[in-house]
């Protein structure tokens, strides 16, 4: 921690301006905390061992402890009020700094470096929202782009599926967006770089949007890709190293799982803890189930497609799931296989099976 209170007169004491001859506790807790400095690293202080702080943990890093300051240096160089380690008493957090322009309005900055379980992080959120303060999740370096994995992009991107993430100096806030996931690719997004002062700008000033809009055009689905696709699918189908719940169900409906409608390969959704063609034939064997020229209720479909069963668990609740299986029922409605009707899904067409794997793959020459 950065900051701390002065016994003699209660008054916080950034660490870098305190002297080691006086004596200091915490803000939190108020047991005593000591300062510590060295050569290299910077000041701060800590717990005594056998303390029990719910509100400050000890396991900063230096790495944390150097980018709250800086983060706190560059906000108020932008000209914003900045509080390091702000106490919220009512919510018994503190947040790594909160900061406010001069309307009054507030947000505060998490600077995340080591992991933190998802449960902490919906409650750190609840509590941000219990009392109307807006937060901002920073993604240290830690989170680099090459270890950054669907499951973590989906647990810290925000309300609005946007991934905050600053590189070690932080020169630059790294903004992305527009995530899309082709099967067996990478995942890939659009990525914005932004001063600390121009993302603080229009995260609170709701300056124009800083994104490079309409980055990403309907993917091309190359043929190639299709045909490597499902080589794929037979290889790990010979090698039984598909799920076992989608083999499953593709067999209690008599049908070989490697001769499934082309549709199927033709997902870049993100967000998926499945592939897109384990998804996309989840729903056609559904629809069979339902069977052609027979209603089911959106709802339904819903509930089922949108759940965590397919899509990875998020720190915020909104509409993404919901928002890319209803993309989903669109498509299948262009395609004819379905048409919507209000609350109902009539199924139509259902998509054709081929009769072997030659034949699906001719088809797609
Ligand atoms: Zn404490």
């Amino acid at each position: 921690m950065l900051i701390a209170q002065l016994i003699k007169n209660q008054t916080l004491v950034e660490a870098d301006h305190a002297k080691r001859d006086e004596l200091f506790s915490c803000p939190a807790c108020q047991s005593i905390v000591t300062l510590r400095h060295g050569q290299i690293k910077i000041p701060y202080f800590a717990h005594l061992a056998n303390a029990n702080c719910q509100v400050f943990s000890e396991n900063e890093s230096q790495l944390h402890l150097k980018a709250k300051k800086e983060l706190k240096a560059q906000a108020e160089a932008a000209g914003y009020t900045a509080t390091l380690e702000k106490r919220l008493p009512d919510i018994s957090q503190r947040a790594d700094l909160v900061i406010e322009n001069d309307l009054g309005q507030k947000m505060a900055i998490e600077y995340q470096q080591s992991p933190l379980s998802l449960q902490r992080l919906r409650e750190r959120n609840a509590g941000y929202a219990k009392i109307a303060l807006p937060v901002v999740w920073i993604l240290g370096p830690n989170y680099a782009q090459a270890i950054l994995k669907q499951r973590t992009v989906f647990k810290f991107s925000d309300a609005r599926n946007r991934l905050f993430y600053a590189d070690a100096s932080i020169e630059k806030i790294h903004l992305l967006t527009d995530f899309r996931k082709m099967d067996h690719t990478k995942l890939a997004m659009a990525r914005t770089k932004l001063s600390l002062k121009n993302c603080l700008d229009y995260l609170l000033a709701s300056q124009p949007n800083p994104c490079k809009s309409s980055y990403f055009k309907k993917p091309v689905r190359q043929k190639q890709m299709m045909i490597n696709e499902l080589h794929r699918l037979q290889q790990d189908a010979m090698c039984k190293r598909l799920p076992v719940e989608i083999v499953q169900l593709t067999y209690e409906q008599h049908k070989n799982l490697v001769c499934a409608p082309t549709i199927i390969h033709l997902g870049s959704q993100a967000g998926l803890s499945v592939t897109n063609w384990q998804w996309r034939l989840s729903l056609i064997l559904r629809l069979i189930e339902v069977g052609e020229g027979h209603l089911t209720t959106i709802d339904r479909l819903l509930k089922q497609f949108s759940s965590e069963t397919y899509f990875y668990p998020r720190m915020v609740k909104n509409a993404f799931a919901k928002n890319a299986f209803l993309k989903l029922l669109s498509e299948f409605e262009d395609a004819n296989i379905i048409s919507l009707k209000k609350a109902y899904v009539l199924v139509k067409h259902l998509p054709k099976w081929f009769s072997s794997y030659e034949q699906k793959l001719n088809s797609l020459r």
